[in-house]
């Protein structure tokens, strides 16, 4: 949009005054805050509204993505950019002598998910918009997101994360016009009407209020509002009698209260199957609704509509539109079948068999009766369907939706649809050849590949600005709009004042990473150091404790040999571990706990300093990726779908330092073997162990010395203060058997470790190397992978 810095000042201060009667040099962060985003409102809001107007009128195609979880992170700076007035923005305030960054900062992060899953959906409203797609985001208004995390003792401490605060969300709008009813619970029978039709007739169900809030998806400069729908619950005015106590409408507030804090493991709660079902059914109802107001026939709203399964959750999905058409709007089950399945699409983003869900039948009966009898049908039918086409007994007893007393929701999503995903071209290799095979068989051009994206604008032009200066200066603005001309780069990667100026980047960018370091933990480190950082949510498939176990020989090694000729390390994590998960909480334990023992060591002069980073989010992730120089990609093969903190560190020149897993071996593939660090087993060497079960941690244990050292580091004293975790973390490796394979990962890793040490010694070297991954970077920008969605998935038009 076109603004000048005068009237940007002008509509700010009236917004200011108007709304809270206040002058600027009296007003807090907060309150400038809430009247800036107050006047970004303004500017967006005739868009939106034109971009709802169109897509009706026109009867274009929208895709709904739904997603239990989205993690955009805060949402002013992203606002700004895509509008097109950041600069001006940041020259006005300057002029008005308030401090940018202190307004930014007082907005709390819009954390309503748990890390990468919910971070790919918030990048796909933001690429949506800016490819220009009609396609709208559909999740729940959590009050509390993911928990906040404060480290006490070295222990993880979880506190909600209120992020309402006194503030609320800025950017929503309460869309009263469009609430729906859902039921839950009760009795359901089948009753004969007039023309002999059955008609489900309910008793005792729970009937609760969804109201929609939206919030708006802003397109990069180009005009586009695309729109983000959180669904809040209510107690519909007419059932008030029926909740006379606080504790009763708090059990109905708790639909809507928090995010669930694990996303790695299922959890069968009967809450989270209604926040499952709420969510869906509301969103499908009006989905319909605004879809019949054109004055379409239903039996073709798949020409118009596509709804998207973000993994499980939502795979209610394909059930619930079933009984939408055929209970409430009558059509024909072989009609209504036919649509839903050239409606639904879904992606799988994990193979860790302990995520998959799998609802008890007895309590989906009892919370979901009508829909429970709509899933039993599906699977009655596709049993007979499969058994007449000749497919063998045990391949339909192995896709079949329900059996053994459980609802499995990825073959209702399989089966209900037309397509599925995976999320890397590893890990769609390994549904079609493994964890998905019969289906796979059985519909082979349902599946495809979509590796996944990063949001470039907000990894390169909003966390580092040194960064995309650097860019501009060499090749031109134009990659900010089109970022392929990041390739542009390839040709200065010998250029040595190139190679100095992104030198000096990276380490601006370490210099405010050092700086936040200081403030809130204490520790000094230096920018000269390498910052190896490994930054993402602790489950043991990532093998963070693969890294503490390097750490700990390093440790070693300079203990040994205080003159040891090493680069100095700065160890950095920052991971929130689910509440419930004891091993992970142990392992952040272990790593506060050897960062004390180290840092506080002067006998290692510094070589050796290690950080953990409370309350890991997407903030956070913006001030400590482009300070990396490594970037620790270390699950064991195959476990890791696709990782996506890889593509941004890649983005902002860190060298990945990886295992052949997940998006890493794109990465690879992009910027050539002499550019990354690859070391350990690839995913044949791990089904390798599964099939002929020849793994024994014990042995390594006790035939490799330096192993063992480590190892028993963790309960002989060497690290003060973690008996009960020393133990826990010894006994996994060794009792247990080590199943992440971390033992056998040891050596090449340490060997790559090593590399990385050699590499970082010639400067000119590594920073060639840095470039090449930011050059090289543009393949993983969402807009890309959102637009091969939208062709193959969604056939939308832009
Ligand atoms: C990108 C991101 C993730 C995902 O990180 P992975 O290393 O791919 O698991 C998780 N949390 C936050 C806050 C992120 O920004």
């Amino acid at each position: 949009m076109k603004l000048t810095k005068e009237e940007f000042i002008r509509d700010f201060k009236d917004t200011l005054h108007e709304e809270q009667l206040i002058k600027v040099p009296d007003a807090t962060p907060a309150e400038l805050f809430t009247s800036l985003a107050q006047t970004v409102r303004k500017y967006y809001t005739p868009l939106w509204l034109e971009r709802n107007r169109k897509i009706s009128e026109n009867h274009e195609k929208v895709a709904y993505y739904f997603s239990i979880e989205f993690l955009p992170g805060r949402m002013l700076e992203t606002n700004l950019l895509n509008l097109g007035i950041l600069d001006i923005v940041k020259e006005a305030f300057a002029e008005l002598n308030v401090d940018f960054d202190a307004v930014k900062n007082a907005e709390h992060d819009m954390a309503l998910g748990n890390g990468g899953l919910g971070r790919l959906a918030a990048a796909f409203m933001d690429s949506l918009a800016t490819t220009g797609y009609p396609g709208f985001g559909n999740g729940l208004r959590y009050k509390y997101g993911l928990f906040k995390q404060r480290i006490v003792d070295g222990y993880q401490v979880e506190l909600p994360d209120s992020w309402f605060g006194s503030i609320g969300n800025v950017w929503e709008t309460r869309k009263d016009h469009d609430t729906v009813e859902v039921k839950l619970f009760g009795d359901v029978y089948l009753q004969a009407d007039k023309d002999g039709k059955l008609s489900p007739v309910y008793n005792n169900a729970q009937i609760l209020r969804a109201v929609p809030y939206d919030v708006p998806q802003l397109g990069y400069q180009n005009d586009i509002v695309n729109n983000l729908r959180l669904w809040d619950v209510e107690i519909p005015e007419e059932y008030e009698l029926d909740y006379p106590t606080i504790a009763d409408r708090r059990s109905v507030q708790d639909i809507t209260s928090i995010l669930y804090p694990d996303d790695s493991s299922y959890e069968g709660k009967q809450l989270r199957l209604v926040q499952e079902y709420f969510m869906t059914s509301a969103g499908l109802q009006t989905i319909i609704k605004s879809y019949l107001k054109q004055g379409l026939p239903l039996e073709k709203i798949h020409e118009k509509v596509s709804v998207h399964i973000n993994d499980t959750h939502p795979a209610v999905a394909p059930a619930e539109f079933m009984r939408l058409l055929v209970d409430e709007y009558r059509l024909e089950w072989d009609v209504a079948w036919d649509v839903t399945t050239k409606t639904m699409s879904y992606t799988n983003h994990t193979i860790l068999a302990e995520a998959l869900e799998k609802w008890d039948a007895e309590l989906f009966k009892k919370v979901l009766p009508r829909v429970y009898q709509i899933i039993l049908e599906i699977d009655n039918r596709f049993v007979s369907d499969m058994a007449s086409d000749g497919v063998a007994p045990q391949i339909i007893e192995n896709t079949r939706i329900v059996k053994d007393g459980l609802i499995h929701m990825a073959n209702l999503a399989i089966i209900g649809g037309y397509s599925v995903n995976g999320v890397a071209k590893l890990h769609t290799e390994l549904l079609k050849e493994d964890t998905l095979r019969d289906f796979y068989n059985l519909y082979p051009e349902k599946f495809n590949n979509k590796t996944n994206g990063i949001v470039q604008r907000r990894w390169t032009q909003i966390a580092d600005q040194p960064l995309s200066k650097t860019i501009d200066k060499w090749i031109g603005s134009g990659w900010r709009s089109d970022i392929h001309e990041l390739r542009k780069l390839n040709d200065l990667v010998d250029n040595p004042e190139v190679l100095n100026d992104f030198y000096h980047v990276k380490q601006e960018a370490k210099a405010r990473l050092a700086a936040y370091i200081k403030e809130t933990t204490g520790i000094e480190v230096s920018t000269d150091a390498i910052f190896d950082v490994q930054v993402k949510r602790l489950h043991a498939y990532k093998r963070q404790l693969l890294n503490v176990l390097n750490i700990i020989k390093q440790y070693w090694d300079l203990k040994d040999n205080p003159d040891k000729d090493i680069v100095p390390h700065v160890y950095i994590f920052g991971a929130k571990a689910a509440p419930g998960y004891h091993f992970a909480k142990s392992v952040i334990k272990v790593i506060n706990e050897l960062a004390n023992l180290i840092n506080n060591d002067s006998s290692l002069n510094g070589k050796l300093k290690v950080v953990f980073l409370e309350n890991y989010n997407v903030s956070l992730a913006e001030l400590i990726i482009p300070a990396a120089n490594v970037s620790e990609q270390i699950s064991l093969a195959s476990k890791e779908a696709s990782g996506t903190s890889n593509m941004k560190f890649m983005m902002t020149g860190a060298i990945t330092l990886a295992t052949l897993d997940g998006a890493n071996i794109e990465i690879k593939d992009e910027v050539g073997s002499d550019n990354i660090v690859i070391f350990g087993m690839d995913k044949d060497d791990v089904y390798r162990h599964y099939e002929r079960h020849d793994y024994y941690s014990r042995s390594i244990y006790e035939n490799n010395p330096i192993i063992r050292r480590v190892v028993d580091s963790f309960i002989n004293g060497t690290i003060p203060n973690i008996q009960g975790e020393g133990t826990e973390i010894y006994e996994s490796l060794i009792t247990h058997n080590d199943e992440y394979f971390l033992l056998e990962d040891f050596t090449a890793y340490v060997e790559a470790q090593e590399k990385i040490d050699q590499l970082y010694r010639n400067q000119e070297q590594w920073m060639r190397m840095s470039l090449i991954n930011i050059a090289n970077s543009d393949k993983f920008t969402s807009d890309d992978t959102i637009t091969q969605y939208a062709k193959e998935i969604w056939q939308l038009k832009n």
